[in-house]
């Protein structure tokens, strides 16, 4: 028996720098470096063959890094506590490291199994915190300082070297289809690993970054403009500090260079500004459901419970969701969006907002299923910002503008050559241009001459979107104009509301001029909040 034997038990941190419970068990003892494939969770509804091929991917690279440092990368398949039980049998030890997660219902409950299976067995479980997240969160005032303040501590380095824990058997890099997924069926998708995630970031900061601002909102420029960093930092293949930092010192060269009189264009600061702030919001989303976990599967605002689930379970709305998951609703910027992600595990926000408002407010699906089928898709599936956001694209949040998106306008805007439409929509390869976003508008025999006819080769609309327009446009704000909304809606503004939003401006403004400045003081139901209202 080896009583100072410490795991370090990786979850979604599969990196070796900036790892807080890597660099502290290696100073405490010999290691184990613990990988669980969890059924629970590799069997949910969101989990997809190309997440765990992302996570083979990294878990190799890990693997060979701790090894240059001495130590050995141990995976296991099964459920967490079983899995700590049999290893406590095997390599008795007393201490548990690992990063704070905030995931979905499945990892809280077996986080929560976890840490009665240590207080049974006298394990000492350390937790540190992964980013800018803040557990036992009492008000949201003063949460952005404190961002800042994690993100200023310095990057941690690599331990020097790992002694490892006396050897004990491990079930190897397990594939997709090793874990009885099949292989991933997308056939453009980021490769894992932090050596990949640290190269995307880099050629982002220092070469695409220029037109992120510009570039962003079209899929056509979204995959060069925007960082992509987003599954390496839902993984942990990166840190958000060793992000936030590597932005900061960008910045600062550009700024040193500006100072030096050479030229510097100002797009540089404009748009990694932009993206810094974004970083933030990476946070900002993920505390809400660390805040209220329900979110992930109920309103915020409960008011608006019964708008969508009864046609959800309709045949009719079946038959919707299935032309939606499919890509074949006839509204073409739609169906390329989804057959994008489909491929590659990512898209760009713009589209995701227009799936889902799509999905929400044309076909009146109920976010939940939606949402569960995206996050099977995309490879950055993050349940505290996907939840939160598909939530906030189908107005259920109360406080946010509802945008319910023009498809046929999403196209002519953000896809004016039809690029974008043509490469993931082949079967409208050769209809011209004028048709594009709307090709209903085809006669017949252009549709004849295009090869693309209507019925045939690619839907009609599955619905009319001027009328389903004005119906969600109703319906929404028919629950909205409630009182009980209304006061729910400031309840979810102060719960989860940023401070330096206008909303949240307003509030504050008007409590200050009635004199309830007071915190202990502050009954936000008391106030009316006109931001609150839809600007649709
Ligand atoms: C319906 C819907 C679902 C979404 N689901 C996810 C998800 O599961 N995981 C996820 O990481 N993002 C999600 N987003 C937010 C956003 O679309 C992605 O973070 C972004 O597109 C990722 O690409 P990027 O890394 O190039 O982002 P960049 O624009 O380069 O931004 C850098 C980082 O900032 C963060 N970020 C950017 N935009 C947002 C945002 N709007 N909200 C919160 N954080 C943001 C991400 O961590 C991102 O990697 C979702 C958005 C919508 C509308």
């Amino acid at each position: 028996m080896d009583p100072c034997t410490q795991v370090v038990w990786f979850k979604r941190d599969l990196r070796v720098r900036d790892h807080a419970p890597l660099l502290e068990a290696a100073a405490n003892g010999p290691v184990i470096c613990l990988y669980v494939y969890e059924p629970s969770l590799l069997r949910s509804a969101e989990w997809d063959a190309s997440h765990s091929q992302f996570i083979a991917e990294s878990l190799q690279e890990l693997s060979e890094r701790l090894a240059s440092l001495g130590g050995r990368l141990v995976t296991r398949l099964g459920e967490t506590v079983d899995v700590l039980e049999r290893l406590q049998q095997e390599s008795p030890f007393q201490s548990l490291w690992s990063h704070e997660e905030t995931g979905n219902d499945i990892t809280f409950r077996r986080d929560r199994a976890v840490a009665d299976w240590c207080r049974a067995r006298g394990v000492i479980w350390t937790q540190f915190r992964q980013d800018g997240v803040v557990r036992r969160l009492h008000t949201r005032d003063g949460w952005s300082e404190r961002w800042d303040r994690a993100m200023s501590h310095p990057v941690l380095p690599p331990p020097l070297r790992i002694a490892s824990a006396s050897p004990v058997a491990s079930d190897g890099i397990l594939g997709p289809v090793q874990l009885g997924l099949g292989p991933s069926a997308k056939t453009e998708a980021q490769r894992g690993g932090e050596g990949e995630g640290s190269w995307t970031l880099e050629r982002f900061l220092e070469v695409r970054a220029l037109d992120y601002r510009r570039g962003m909102s079209s899929p056509v420029t979204g995959w060069d403009s925007c960082s992509r960093i987003s599954p390496y930092l839902t993984w942990g293949c990166l840190s958000m500090r060793s992000v936030h930092h590597a932005l900061r010192e960008r910045l600062a060269t550009l700024a040193a260079e500006r100072s030096a009189g050479l030229p510097v264009d100002r797009r540089w600061f404009d748009s990694l500004r932009s993206f810094g702030s974004r970083l933030r919001w990476h946070c900002h989303f993920i505390q809400k459901l660390e805040d209220e976990p329900r979110i992930e599967f109920e309103n915020f605002v409960r008011t608006f419970d019964g708008l969508r689930e009864s046609f959800t379970e309709s045949d009719e709305g079946r038959r919707q969701f299935e032309a939606w998951c499919t890509g074949r609703t006839g509204y073409p910027m739609v169906d390329a969006s989804m057959r994008c992600a489909q491929a590659t595990g990512w898209l760009n926000f713009r589209m995701r907002a227009m799936l889902m408002s799509f999905a929400s407010h044309h076909l009146g699906l109920h976010w939940r299923p939606t949402a569960v089928f995206l996050a099977r898709h995309f490879l950055d599936f993050e349940a505290g910002i996907h939840f939160s956001q598909a939530q906030m694209q189908s107005g259920t949040t109360g406080i946010n503008t509802v945008r319910i998106y023009s498809p046929a306008k999403q196209a002519i805007d953000q896809d004016p050559d039809g690029v974008f439409i043509r490469r993931w929509v082949p079967e409208l390869a050769r209809v011209p241009l004028a048709h594009l976003a709307r090709p209903e508008t085809m006669s017949t025999s252009v549709q004849e001459q295009s090869g693309c006819v209507l019925d045939r080769d690619y839907p009609r609309p599955v619905v009319d979107h001027a009328t389903a327009y004005r119906q969600a446009r109703e319906r929404l704000q028919s629950i909205r104009s409630l009182s009980a909304t209304r006061s729910e809606a400031r309840r979810v503004l102060v719960r989860h509301g940023s401070r330096k939003g206008a909303g949240f401006r307003f509030l504050r403004a008007e409590l200050e001029e009635r004199g309830l400045t007071g915190r202990d003081r502050i009954d936000p139901a008391a106030s009316a909040v006109r931001q609150l209202e839809m600007p649709m």
